[in-house]
């Protein structure tokens, strides 16, 4: 094993303080940082990737299409393991977010007792949320 000999200068040795340094890492279960969002084309009016509190999206289509229960099921044990991988597609259209797709993802995340989820967020116009709404 090498070892390393750091000579200091005496006054200096006697005088400095010692500083301690500490890197560290963390990341969140799904491998992202925690307390950042992965943004994409951000400031540039792309997409960006954030998470958001479930309660703060609407879904308009939630009650007419219905969910297979064996992918939810597959959904909240593998988020359990690995996290969400892919962050599901959410509009904004004048501040108010709005999810169209993604339903298992969503699901998943509310049966797990998620509060918020990764979403994949673009800025809309009223006439592409009327032409979702369709
Ligand atoms: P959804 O209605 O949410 O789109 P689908 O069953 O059609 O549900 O597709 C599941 C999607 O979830 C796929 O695009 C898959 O890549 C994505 N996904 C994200 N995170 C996970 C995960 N941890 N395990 C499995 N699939 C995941």
């Amino acid at each position: 094993m090498a070892s390393f000999v750091l000579h200091l200068p005496a006054a200096t040795a006697a005088t400095s303080r010692w500083r301690s340094f500490s890197v560290s890492a963390t990341a969140s279960s799904n491998g992202a940082v925690p307390g950042r969002s992965q943004s994409v084309g951000q400031g540039k009016g792309g997409p960006v990737v954030v998470e958001l509190p479930l309660d703060k999206i609407r879904r308009p289509l939630m009650r007419t299409r219905a969910n297979d229960p064996v992918k939810v099921k597959d959904l909240m044990d593998s988020i359990q393991e690995i996290g969400l991988q892919v962050p599901i597609d959410v509009l904004e259209v004048d501040g108010v977010y709005y999810g169209f797709s993604g339903c298992h993802r969503y699901e998943a995340h509310q049966r797990l007792g998620l509060p918020k989820i990764r979403c994949k967020v673009r800025k809309a116009t009223k006439e592409t949320l009327r032409h979702h709404l369709r």
